[in-house]
């Protein structure tokens, strides 16, 4: 093939992924593995053995242990022996272990990809940019959930021991979904993942053992069914979360009926999928592809009835027939891939079985002509039309790459189609009509509406069914109450248990012979006046020279913040608490040279600077916990609108820290305010700069965009004023006395900025009050209905 060809014919070449690495894992375990049992593995000699195939090529991977009643028995023993220290542990120190998984996970995230690929069959496009990117981010998200459930969740504790079930469709993002929750709300869990597709969950398990998770905070056990009915109906589980067939959920429901257990079910849907008259139909085609065509079409929530506007029902269904021609079905492993393989055999006879059916029952089946590959179990993208609402592949959930198609004339009609159904797990709604979109959203029995979008899922939205989908909610808020039990009487916050290096032998702190010089627009620079000041210790003992900044240093220092100011505000929430997380990390890992400088700039013991850091390094998890928490609301008006109220960034932050505590006065302020999406200009503590200057390093290896961050030290009678003077700054925190708050506020009139004068008091204040204070409020008003 010439040059000439493949710009004549656009075809994309192969674009094979390695399976290598995957294979040497596999291979390290001997591809044959045991269960993981209170952190070890176990290989019961004489329990009976599955394999798991990779289902693009029939091929065995591994062989996998049937857990035995006496397994499933030790592993409810193990989870229950870990449960109360694990419970008792501080959110903090649980968050640090979930944010441990998170970052081993990403560490690692290719092999997890490839691994997932191999044992499910989708395409390696989707494990590693969907999948596996999911499962991190609900990591990270529910380290947060930990730090804050102390606080967020007053008068909660943990359900107990969790019994946790899942299917095949998306093995680790499920075990994702279904561990950090339980984990950080300070559960123990026994998890069993489907019998097709275990060994993700057990390179999972690898990761638990990396970070020193507790032993028997996790415990694997694998199997088919009847390990899963084991486990739900073990005496020792307080909570089953199942994910799976309507069926077995069913089961589940009458099992457990009256036995005090609590029960989350997320189950089957044949959601609707709804193109109103005056949708952008390209758009609109690309939807059903992701809806319908994104993981072979085995998704619970999958828009697989098409439900379409008479008045453009025949151009879109010629639109989604030329597109179904251009997906490409075949080896997973492709980059270039859209469709891999079906998970297994049965489940292809499932779905071949289904949709004959349909036709029989008068259906016009259209298939793409992708060539097949010759073996795996592959199944073309297929749409059925002329289909009856009553029809067996309108009402059940064929859990393949199939959608059904039927036309309405009326908006009623469409809710009433989208609605005739028995599930009512999602529903997605085209129309460029933002009234409609809403009208319909509200009418339909779904507990997650897509619109103008399909597939779309976050750590921080609740997820989950009305109806017979199941009940429950995993992802945010209302996923975390489902791990927690309300107690009589609130608990008080367990005190902070993680340790940072303490050195009592050290008997008199040596002095450092540094100049630590301002930090403007992510550089150390000199001070504009070109003099410095001597800090010692309250004993008069030199510690170091600092830049005695002027009114340029401030000026520099915000415009290195307003220029970052935009984009840091755009950043995802996600992506700022990652470098919160970071600094935090960092801070940790330097935890006892901030110990020192603290103890000598405040002349106390190390014990106590020891807890100052300790403070610090939580007010970074704190933060990072929060940065995507922090939400917006609905309001409820008597009006026929929905009104979403925002919280927005404010912009530049001018803050005047304390002298005292001078490394945690600082970060208190610093952490909730960059959190929230606003640059800071900090005038540092006038006698104590030292430690907060000493983060410049930190913040440097820690990926804070330059100028997010900006210190100026020097005399605060020079500093405030300019500061607050300055046009650029939005928002201005001062901590200290009265007249300083006086001079702040009566320059800050300028340009009338916000400002926000703290007295001593201050570092009692919760958490949400500096939230609070850095961030404004919109109120977006939608309104809906004819
Ligand atoms: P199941 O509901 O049987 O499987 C889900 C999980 O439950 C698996 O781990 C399974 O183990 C386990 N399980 C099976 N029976 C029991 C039981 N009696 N008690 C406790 N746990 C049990 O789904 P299937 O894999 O059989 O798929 C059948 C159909 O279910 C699919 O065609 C699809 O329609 C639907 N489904 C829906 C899903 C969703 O997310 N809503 C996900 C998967 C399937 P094992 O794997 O060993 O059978």
């Amino acid at each position: 093939m010439t040059v000439s060809d493949i710009f004549a014919s656009m075809a994309l070449g192969p674009a094979p992924e390695s399976p290598t690495i995957a294979n040497q894992w596999l291979e390290s375990h001997a591809r044959h593995f045991g269960l993981y049992i209170n952190g070890t593995w176990h290989q019961p000699s004489d329990a009976s053995t599955f394999e798991s195939i990779n289902p693009a090529n029939g091929q065995r991977l591994a062989t996998i242990t049937q857990a035995r009643p006496s397994d499933v028995d030790a592993a409810v023993a193990a989870a229950t022996a870990a449960q109360p220290a694990w419970a008792a542990l501080s959110g903090h120190t649980r968050a640090r272990f979930l944010y441990a998984i998170a970052r081993h996970i990403q560490k690692h995230s290719r092999l997890f990809a490839v691994l997932e690929t191999l044992d499910n069959g989708k395409p390696i496009r989707e494990s590693r940019d969907i999948d596996i990117p999911l499962v991190i981010r609900h990591f990270y998200h529910h380290a947060g959930w930990a730090q804050l459930r102390d606080s967020e969740f007053a008068g909660y504790q943990p359900v107990g021991v969790c019994g946790q079930i899942i299917p095949w469709n998306f093995p680790l993002l499920m075990l994702a979904w279904k561990i950090a929750p339980a984990l950080a709300a300070g559960n123990t869990v026994v998890l069993k993942p489907a019998e097709w597709t275990s060994l993700t969950a057990l390179l999972f398990a690898e990761v638990c053992s990396a970070v020193n998770l507790p032993a028997g905070v996790v415990n694997i056990v694998t199997g088919d069914g009847q390990v899963g009915s084991l486990l739900a109906n073990h005496p020792g589980i307080h909570k089953v979360a199942f994910t799976g067939s309507t069926a077995v959920g069913r089961t589940l429901r009458t099992q457990l009926a009256g036995s005090g257990k609590a029960l989350s079910l997320e189950l089957g849907g044949k959601s609707p999928f709804i193109v109103h008259g005056d949708a952008d139909l390209d758009a609109a085609v690309e939807g059903v592809v992701d809806a319908v065509w994104f993981n072979q079409g085995q998704v619970c929530c999958a828009g697989t009835r098409l439900l379409l506007d008479e008045r453009i029902a025949e151009p879109f269904i010629g639109r989604l027939m030329r597109r179904m021609h251009t997906l490409r079905v075949g080896d997973p492993l492709d980059k270039t891939t859209d469709m891999g393989a079906i998970v297994a055999e049965r489940q292809l006879t499932r779905i071949r079985t289904l949709v004959e059916q349909g036709v029989a029952e008068g259906a016009l089946c259209y298939q793409s002509d992708a060539p097949l590959p010759g073996s795996g179990f592959f199944y073309p993208p297929t749409l059925l039309t002329n289909v009856a609402p009553a029809a067996t592949v309108a009402q059940e959930e064929i859990f393949g790459p199939v959608i059904v198609s039927m036309t309405y004339r009326t908006p009623s009609e469409a809710v009433a189609l989208a609605n005739n159904t028995r599930y009512g797990l999602a529903a997605s709604v085209w129309s460029q009509n933002v009234d409609f979109t809403h009208d319909i959203a509200k009418q339909l029995k779904a507990g997650v509406v897509w619109i103008n979008s399909t597939n779309q899922f976050d750590a921080a939205a609740g997820f989950g069914g009305y109806r017979e989908s199941g009940f429950g909610r995993e992802g945010g808020r209302e996923g975390m109450v489902e791990y927690l039990v309300a107690t009589s009487t609130p608990s008080t916050p367990p005190t902070p248990s993680f340790a940072v290096p303490t050195d009592t032998a050290m008997g008199s702190i040596p002095s450092i012979d540094r100049t630590p010089k301002l930090y403007i627009g992510g550089k150390q620079v000199r001070p504009d006046s070109g003099y410095s000041r001597n800090i010692t210790t309250p004993q008069g003992m030199p510690l170091a020279e600092v830049g005695d900044g002027n009114r340029k240093d401030i000026r520099n220092a915000v415009e290195a913040a307003r220029a970052v100011a935009s984009s840091w505000a755009n950043t995802t929430a996600h992506n700022r608490a990652q470098i919160l997380y970071y600094i935090g990390e960092n801070m940790y890992a330097r935890a006892h040279d901030f110990t020192l400088l603290v103890a000598a700039q405040h002349g106390i013991s190390m014990q106590d600077a020891a807890s100052e850091v300790e403070a610090s390094i939580q007010c970074w998890f704190a933060a990072a916990a929060w940065a995507d928490k922090y939400d917006g609301m609905v309001h409820h008006t008597p009006q026929r609108a929905v009104v979403m109220a925002l919280p927005e960034a404010i912009g530049v932050t001018g803050i005047v820290a304390p002298d005292a505590p001078s490394l945690l006065g600082s970060v208190a302020l610093i952490a909730p305010a960059i959190a929230m999406g606003n640059p800071v200009v900090v005038v540092a503590s006038e006698t104590a700069p030292l430690s907060l200057l000493e983060l410049y390093q930190v913040f440097d290896t820690s990926d804070v965009p330059a100028g997010v961050i900006n210190i100026v030290t020097g005399t605060r009678a020079n500093l405030v004023k300019p500061l607050a003077e300055h046009a650029d700054v939005d928002n201005l925190w001062i901590v200290g006395e009265q007249p300083l708050h006086l001079l702040g506020e009566t320059a800050s009139a300028s340009n009338l900025k916000r400002t926000w004068c703290l007295d001593e008091r201050w570092l009692n204040m919760p958490f949400h009050e500096f939230l609070r204070h850095a961030v404004q409020w919109k109120n977006v008003w939608v309104p809906f209905g004819a």
